[in-house]
């Protein structure tokens, strides 16, 4: 059996793109009105509140963003042919 080996955790964390680390983001009923609970601020659903993501969910997000990001070109494309 290998033993050193397992030892390597190639798990590479990244600051979270969403909150950029710090674990936590603005809520979106923002503060005084907040209905969330949250009091203004809500834990980042990216990380979980970690501050940190792994090298796989970075690029999850990142693809959600460029995907995102398409549609909505596409959407202005389209609208700006009619
Ligand atoms: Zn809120
Ligand atoms: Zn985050």
């Amino acid at each position: 059996m290998s033993h050193d080996a397992d030892d390597y955790d190639e798990s590479e964390m990244f600051h979270c793109p969403h909150c950029s680390g710090f674990g936590h983001v603005e809520c979106h009923c923002g503060g005084d009105l907040c209905v969330c609970e949250n009091y203004g601020e809500a834990t980042c659903h990216v990380c979980g509140g970690e501050g940190e993501v792994t090298t796989e969910r970075y690029d999850r997000y990142e693809e959600n963003q460029r995907r995102n990001y398409a549609a909505m070109a596409a959407i202005l494309g389209k609208a700006l042919d009619e």
